[in-house]
């Protein structure tokens, strides 16, 4: 049982796969800590590779960069939840690997992780695996339009789902996903929730089963992108502790040892019912760097590493994160961020990543404040003075 950072004189070395933003923010939280850190990528200058000299830009589909990430590495962790689960298994024959195996074979497919959170006793929204165009139909028959078909694998931004409006679109959205000449998925159909509020939490569970709830936070997408997050959501203390409690159910129900987001639905009669659990550090989380006492990233590492958990209570009344969003496509660069740099109480993340396109997270900016309203209204102004 690992106790410590250091592995006799040399600090231990913490491996992600993946080099997207949330390595690069789980890389920030180890260094912090006096750790090293290995990216495995597939690509040169990814955000977490362009960090670190441990770089293995031939991705984990190489044999021999991941035989050298392996070797490179103390413990393995994961930024994405789309790698396949043999190749977990083959790092886990030889390091400790968190979020484990069994737990990522049971969260990275939409149908399996519905499937265990139902067996848990958690609420969820009805649902069916749909392997013909006919289940379709009678999904919609039994549960009415609209309904949401989603990709069971490979969904994010909401580029895997497809809202089912009646009947004649059913085959429209089946061929879509089922077909793609390029990545053809398996699917299943989901009841369209007429949800009040998009809440989520994050949740850091370590190796020794101790627990760290964050506060529960709303989401607002736009064009099935997430945009802002509100740390509190403005809503009622008994719907907030539900939140949180179905988020605890959710990490157990998978036996989760790392940082996990769970994204949750609040409907119009007060109800929430779990829609997905993020099985790595999520953006609705970020907002805890500067919020909370100990960013999710941080605890992710702790996590992993078996070490005492720090609180996620948020340091202040109020904090608020705006995603900064692609808004051409070209250099990932901004023309300038002196305009915003004016905005004194605004924290500013830009990704470092090399090509922007329409919609894409590039980076995002975090206030903290007395109020949500007080810091959103900073967010927006800030915003509007950086350019690109
Ligand atoms: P992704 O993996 O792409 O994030 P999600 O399943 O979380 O996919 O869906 C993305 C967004 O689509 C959600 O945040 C929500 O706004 C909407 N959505 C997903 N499922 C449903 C549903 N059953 N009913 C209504 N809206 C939904």
């Amino acid at each position: 049982m690992l106790l410590s950072l250091y592995n006799a004189d040399e600090p231990l070395t913490i491996g992600i796969l993946g080099g997207g933003q949330l390595a690069k923010m789980t890389a920030q939280a180890a260094y912090r800590m006096g750790l090293r850190v290995a990216i495995i990528e597939h690509g040169a200058n990814s955000p977490a590779g362009a960090m670190t000299k441990i770089d293995f830009p031939e991705g984990w589909n190489s044999p021999e960069a991941l035989e050298q990430f392996i070797e490179a590495s103390d413990i393995v962790t994961l930024e994405n939840e789309f790698i396949d689960v043999a190749i977990l298994e083959r790092i886990a024959e030889r390091r400790p690997v968190f979020p484990t195996p069994e737990t990522m074979r049971l969260a990275q497919d939409k149908l399996i992780q519905k499937t265990t959170m139902a067996n848990a006793g958690i609420p969820v929204p009805r649902f069916a695996r749909i392997d013909t165009v006919e289940q379709g139909y009678e999904f919609g028959a039994t549960h009415n339009y609209p309904f949401v078909m989603k990709t069971r694998t490979h969904g994010y931004d909401g580029y895997g789902n497809m809202t089912v409006k009646r009947d004649n679109n059913v085959l429209v959205a089946f061929k879509k996903f089922t077909s793609d000449p390029d990545a053809p998925r398996e699917v299943m159909a989901e009841e369209f929730i007429t949800f009040r509020k998009e809440l989520a939490v994050i949740v850091a569970r370590n190796r020794r089963g101790e627990v760290v709830l964050y506060p529960c936070v709303e989401t607002v997408q736009e064009n099935h992108i997430c945009r802002w997050v509100l740390a509190p959501a403005l809503i009622e203390a008994r719907l907030q502790k539900k939140a949180q409690e179905i988020a605890l159910a959710a990490v157990e129900a998978v036996k989760g040892v790392g940082i996990f987001g769970v994204e949750m639905f609040l409907t119009e009669n007060d109800e929430i019912l779990f829609n997905e659990i993020a099985p790595r550090p999520h953006n609705s989380g970020h907002y805890s760097i500067e919020g909370c006492y100990t960013s999710q990233f941080e605890n992710h590492i702790r996590a992993v590493c078996n070490l005492p958990l720090g609180s996620g209570e948020l340091i202040t009344s109020a904090t608020v994160m705006l995603n900064l969003l692609g808004v051409r496509p070209g250099s990932g660069v901004p023309d300038t961020i002196v305009g915003l740099l004016q905005n004194p109480r605004v924290s500013l993340h830009l990704y470092g990543k090399k090509d922007s396109r329409m919609g894409r997270k590039m980076g995002h900016l975090t206030a903290i404040g007395n109020s949500v309203e007080d810091a959103q209204e900073r967010l927006i102004k800030a915003e509007q003075d950086l350019v690109w």
